[in-house]
């Protein structure tokens, strides 16, 4: 067991890669690379490098979700000192408000949220595929009424592809259908070949200038199909490959099985993201199965929630157990909150409803996630991963809980 100090420390230490260039407000020629630094001998992790017109990170790389330009309740400077290297933006929820064009009047996303580290952006294809039956899909696109004020929307691939690139982003994705689950094989076969017609149509679209662009495989739980959507978008040519559709209410074995279809398939000098994971274990899983990207709201929803990962497992801080409890959340973690602050203090200001609550907890579960990511990493490089893996997968350890629309902020 480190000490909460070395923990820090060692955060610090793998996290002086990310260095903001000096930069206009419009760049060109976005630049985009990723290179492997090493791959584990006994899986199929690798530690890799990203280098952006924002910034370099390494590799697997766990992004904060920023829904509306802001990870809920941090300030950029207090995501930088929690180690965080990227975040994620929703196109879908930025274009509906304030919209894309302000944000380019206003200088681009990254001036506009004072983030100059790199950012991801979804395609919102997740968000408006979860409306139901406030969106209409066809070929051509799909319409939605926004769930603000229920105006008309259509929006395109090409579109998709127009606000990421309005908005600055670093990464684009393009835009999907995530279908639900459980759906029927012939549904989801359409629903896939739909969504490479929409990639190719990205594609077509892409200029010079254009962020970084990631294809998202699609295919549900159907094997056949998965391989399909990976084969035909690798033919394609993308910058980066998602794993889409996972995380909707499958059976947690599934993940597993899908990423063990997918990942061999997959060019191994691209990343590889899987959209919307997860867990902690979700994530050393799939770490272990050759993912390198994760997003989620996980951490940051359970902090606003009162449920917090520490190194023994979740906790709800609203338990009377903790009423006059003096100790740190987690005594072997080095955040700003557990550094000054007791649990009983934490109960309080949850049970209270204080907006530091939020905050204070939000701090706490990146910092785990962050921190966590950085432990992978280290492993990796010192080849010891599977020992890492087995130390966090006992009874007591990290959870093993599967959430369902963990993406849908
Ligand atoms: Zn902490």
């Amino acid at each position: 067991m480190i000490s909460g100090h070395e923990s820090r420390l060692r955060a610090e230490t793998l996290h002086p890669g990310v260095q903001a260039r000096t930069r206009t407000t419009f760049l060109k020629n976005m630049a985009f690379h990723f290179e492997i630094i090493k791959k584990d001998s006994f899986s199929q992790a690798r530690l890799g490098r990203v280098e952006t017109d924002h910034g370099s990170f390494t590799t697997p790389v766990f992004l904060p979700v920023g829904t509306q330009g802001a990870v809920k309740s941090l300030t950029p400077e207090e995501l930088v000192e929690i180690g965080v290297e990227a975040i994620l933006g929703n196109t879908y929820h930025l274009y509906l408000r304030p919209g894309h064009e302000t944000i380019e009047r206003l200088g681009g996303l990254h001036n506009f949220i004072h983030w100059e580290r790199p950012i991801l952006t979804d395609s919102g294809g997740f968000q408006i595929f979860s409306l139901g039956s406030l969106r209409k899909i066809s070929e051509e696109g799909v319409t939605f009424q926004s769930h603000l004020d229920g105006s008309p929307h259509f929006l395109t691939p090409e579109k998709v592809m127009e606000i990421q690139r309005v908005l600055g982003s670093d990464i684009a994705m393009v835009l999907d259908e995530c279908v639900p689950y459980p759906s029927s094989y012939e549904y989801v076969k359409v629903s896939m070949e739909r969504t490479s017609r929409w990639a190719k149509r990205c594609l077509e679209v892409r200029r010079e200038d254009d962020p970084a662009l990631f294809a998202i495989v699609q295919g549900g739980i159907y094997r056949d199909l998965r391989e399909k959507s990976v084969q035909t978008l690798v033919k394609m040519g993308f910058q980066g490959y998602a794993i889409g559709g996972l995380s909707v209410g499958e059976p947690k074995s599934m993940m597993s099985d899908v990423l063990e279809w997918i990942t061999p398939l997959l060019p191994e000098n691209t990343p590889r993201y899987l959209m919307g994971v997860g867990t902690p274990e979700d994530i050393i899983n799939a770490v272990m199965l050759g993912v390198d990207f994760f997003d989620c709201v996980l951490p940051t929803r359970n902090a606003r929630n009162g449920t917090l990962f520490t190194s023994s497992g979740k906790i709800s801080i609203k338990q009377a157990q903790y009423a006059e409890d003096r100790s740190p959340l987690d005594k072997t973690c080095a955040c700003y909150t557990c550094r000054h602050y007791s649990r009983a203090y934490l109960r309080h200001l949850y049970l209270s409803k204080e907006i530091l609550s939020s905050r204070l907890n939000t701090i706490h579960n990146l910092f785990y996630y962050i921190t966590l990511l950085v432990k992978i990493k280290e492993a990796i490089q010192e080849g010891r991963l599977l020992d890492f893996y087995k130390s966090h997968t006992s009874p007591h350890g990290l959870e093993t809980e599967f959430p369902a629309h963990v993406q849908s902020n």
